[in-house]
């Protein structure tokens, strides 16, 4: 199951209070105030992490809290700061906060960090109000509670590709061929539920992406149709397109046609989704007509289609480098960017 979304309770420590006690020194009655701060509670940051593939961590534990600061102990000294929270969350996911629906924060690359809720602070020992006049304070403070909250993560990106096509075009099969996800398959619509992300593993270059499997979608998905809609938000931050078509043209549909549509569903949902680079495969190479339905499609769209076929494999390493290529291109403009 991939949970792109979930419910979370968050909290960071609350400062150690602050400490009151007097010095006892054998030749030292009346020693002085000694009495230390307590130490901070920690925070509690996001950081974006690749290596997450989704939020079932929180699922199955939504409850995450930072550690508490030590209170202040005599002879001046400082309790401990908590040790911060930082959770690992997969690239893309926002922060929204759960009473007021609001997004406050996400993650939208490796590494990014974002200090989401601050520790109390420490509460005051009784030394720090010593004063020419007050050589024996009785003050001390409290340590602050935490800031906490109620959140939902929701993944708005979860692939550097995403995959689109009709239902039974194949997009199932090439995920479960080329990269070690495995869903299922079969031939009828709508197989898949839920979004399946694969690593498409490129040993020899020391490289890995990401590809995302948008099931379901079907004319009409931008209108609330079919299953697609609900699926449709992965794609708009994913960094490239990879459109399937059935060259075979199963159930009597035209290869160019459906390439037509699911143009069409993008540009409706998301007018930007259609400047992202489009790489549009054409699979079931195997099958009788296809290699007919591919020269006249060939004919009549401007991006390059790579060829390929589950069955037998083939086209499948040009168009995974061809992936590959797309994919650094534009982690290489990003990196420009900042
Ligand atoms: P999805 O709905 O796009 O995920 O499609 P699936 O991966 O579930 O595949 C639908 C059907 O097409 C299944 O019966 C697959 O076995 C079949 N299929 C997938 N790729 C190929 C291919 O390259 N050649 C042939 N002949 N059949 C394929
Ligand atoms: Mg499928």
């Amino acid at each position: 199951m991939f949970y792109d979304e979930v419910n979370v309770t968050l909290k960071a420590g609350k400062g150690g209070d602050g400490c009151f006690s007097f010095r006892r020194a054998k030749y030292e009655p009346k020693g002085g105030p000694d009495g230390g701060d307590g130490g901070r509670g920690g925070n509690v940051y996001i950081v974006g992490d690749t290596n997450v593939a989704d939020l079932t961590d929180f699922h199955f534990k939504p409850g995450w809290r930072a550690k508490n600061g030590e209170p202040g102990r005599g002879s001046d000294q400082h309790g401990a700061k908590g040790s911060h929270l930082t959770l690992k969350l997969p690239v893309g996911t926002i922060v929204v906060d759960r009473e007021t629906g609001d997004p406050i924060a996400e993650v939208t690359e490796h590494g990014e960090e974002v200090l989401l809720l601050e520790g109390g602070d420490g509460g005051k020992g009784n030394a720090q109000f010593k004063s020419s006049t007050n050589q024996a304070p009785r003050q001390f403070t409290l340590g602050k509670p935490g800031e906490e909250g109620e959140f939902r993560l929701i993944i708005k990106t979860i692939a550097d590709v995403g995959l689109i096509g009709f239902p039974n075009a194949g997009k199932s099969t090439l995920l479960n061929m080329m990269t070690n996800a495995h869903p299922k398959t079969g031939a009828y619509p709508f197989t898949t539920m839920f979004p399946t992300v694969g690593v498409l593993e490129y040993p020899d270059q020391f490289e890995r992406i990401t590809l995302a499997d948008i099931p379901g979608l079907i004319e009409g998905a931008s209108k609330n149709k079919g299953l697609g809609h609900r699926f449709l938000k992965h794609v708009e931050r994913c960094k490239v397109l990879l459109v399937m078509i059935d060259m075979q043209g199963t159930d009597g549909r035209e290869p160019i046609s459906d390439y037509r549509v699911l143009q069409k569903e993008l540009k409706l949902y998301m007018p930007g989704l259609v400047r992202k680079p489009v790489l549009v495969c054409a699979n079931k190479m195997d099958e009788p007509d296809a290699p007919d339905n591919l020269a006249s499609f060939r004919k009549k769209v401007k991006e390059t289609v790579y060829p390929i076929s589950c069955v037998s494999d083939e086209g499948f390493e040009e168009l995974k480098q061809a992936l590959l290529a797309e994919v650094l291109e534009i982690r290489r403009a990003e990196r420009e960017e900042d």
